[in-house]
């Protein structure tokens, strides 16, 4: 049976062992905290159903259906506290599902347990920090703590801040700070739904004049937000540590000041225990290299999609899914992983440009951002009236394990 080295036990990670143990490969998982959501950032992330029609080729949808929860309108205002317009969050699957809302940590713990329910194996408190190939064809990867693991193949699924990506290629993109922090928050306050008069099941977005605000009302009846404010200092560890949630809801709270709307009563609801405090957010150029012979970088390793965009977690799905495909059906790895990156790239690049278009709004500063903002209504309605019709390249596409055969490789080289 050939072996693969999984590096990251995020969303990418888990997923790929998981198709890789279902394509008659055996995986394991190399994660560098002694927790799966321990590294993580952010609070919620939404699944759209292209990425839960990817997972139910090696049935696990089920596990963002049972951990999450339908999200399937958007309704933006403006800071005046302005309705903009309602749009639908992608399409339905033929069994009904839609775009689901999922708790970051718990997505992370509940794919990883399910791996590890399958029978793969995870070592915890490795932190790869180089990988080489051996003189028998295969690769080996060198951790922190200076142990080594053998095998076929070595998958990074480390992040936008992968190292396998700068071991592929030393000259690889770095990642550049966007100039702007991340936070967000749980609130659980029936009285505080009730007076705002909140909506469950609706994603509201508020384009306010200092700082973006988003929230959800969950099922029962806790609310989720998050926040996206202009940071001109890219944050240090030290400082991220440092910071209280009182310092962050502080700040916060004058950013939104000027605002109309329920977001600065929910932020000074939000308690300490589920205040998610300020982090950095990232953008990264288009990765000329994905692979070598025998090292891959899926997901967030090998492109950045803007997190307003709903769509990383489903194409590191798609990534993943499809790797194993081609891994399946090509008994060279070296062909299999060209056949990979052929298979993925054209899309992946569509979905980043998309992202990268729709998050205007929030990545720019000073004088572009206000002008990017007086105009989203306009582009926003205009949206509207198109329709998801004009995004159903988007959500629309569909992997199918037992379809799609890379005995028929769409690389011509393959
Ligand atoms: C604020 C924010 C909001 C977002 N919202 C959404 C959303 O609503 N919907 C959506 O689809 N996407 C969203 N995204 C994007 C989404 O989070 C990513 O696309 C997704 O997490 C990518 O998964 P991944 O497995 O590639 O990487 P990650 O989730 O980052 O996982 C990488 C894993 O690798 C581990 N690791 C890193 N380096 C090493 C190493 N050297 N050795 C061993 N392990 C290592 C990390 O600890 C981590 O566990 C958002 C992103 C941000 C920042």
């Amino acid at each position: 049976m050939k072996k693969a080295l999984v590096i990251g036990g995020g969303i990418a990670g888990p997923v790929t062992a998981m198709a890789l143990q279902q394509a008659g490969w055996e995986a394991v998982v190399y994660e560098a905290y002694a927790d799966t959501a321990a590294g993580q950032i952010g609070a919620y992330l939404t699944v759209a159903v292209n990425g839960l029609s990817a997972l139910a080729e090696i049935d696990a949808h089920h596990i963002v259906m049972d951990t999450g929860h339908a999200t399937d309108t958007l309704s933006f205002f403006t800071s005046a506290g302005k309705h903009i317009t309602d749009m639908p969050i992608g399409g339905t699957l033929p069994d009904g599902t839609v775009t689901h809302s999922v708790k970051r940590r718990d997505l992370y713990r509940a794919l990883n347990a399910e791996a590890a329910r399958r029978g793969i194996r995870y070592e915890f408190g490795k932190r790869l920090v180089d990988a080489e190939p051996t003189a028998t064809g295969g690769v080996v990867a060198i951790f922190a703590d200076g142990s080594r693991a053998e095998a076929d193949l070595l998958v990074g699924a480390d992040g936008i801040h992968s190292r396998t990506r700068e071991i592929i290629d030393p000259n690889a993109p770095k990642v550049h700070y966007l100039g702007i922090y991340g936070l967000g928050g749980f609130v659980t306050d029936p009285a505080l739904v009730h007076e705002l008069g909140l909506r469950p099941g609706v994603y509201s977005m508020i384009f306010g004049k200092k700082a973006f605000f988003g929230y959800l009302v969950a099922p029962g009846g806790e609310i989720w937000w998050f926040a996206n404010m202009p940071g001109a200092q890219e944050l240090s560890k030290q400082t991220v540590a440092s910071t209280a949630p009182a310092q962050w809801r502080d700040q916060l709270a004058r950013m939104l000041a000027a605002d109309r709307g329920p977001a600065a009563a929910i932020v000074a609801a939000t308690p300490d225990a589920t205040f998610v405090t300020g982090f950095n957010q990232y953008d990264m150029p288009s990765v000329p290299t994905w692979h070598n012979d025998r090292m891959v970088i899926i997901g967030d390793a090998a492109h950045a999609v803007a997190s307003s965009s709903g769509q990383g977690v489903s194409m590191a799905v798609e990534d993943a899914v499809t790797l194993a495909i081609c891994l399946r059906d090509l008994p060279e790895t070296a062909t299999a992983l060209a056949e990979f990156e052929h298979r993925r790239r054209d899309r992946v690049e569509r979905v980043v440009a998309h992202g990268a278009e729709t998050s205007g709004d929030k990545a720019q500063s000073g004088l572009a951002r206000f002008l990017v903002r007086q105009l989203t209504p306009f582009f926003l309605k205009k949206a509207a009236k198109q329709g998801v019709g004009s995004l159903n390249w988007m959500f629309d596409h569909r992997i199918s394990w037992s379809g799609e055969s890379a005995d028929q490789p769409v690389h011509p080289s393959a």
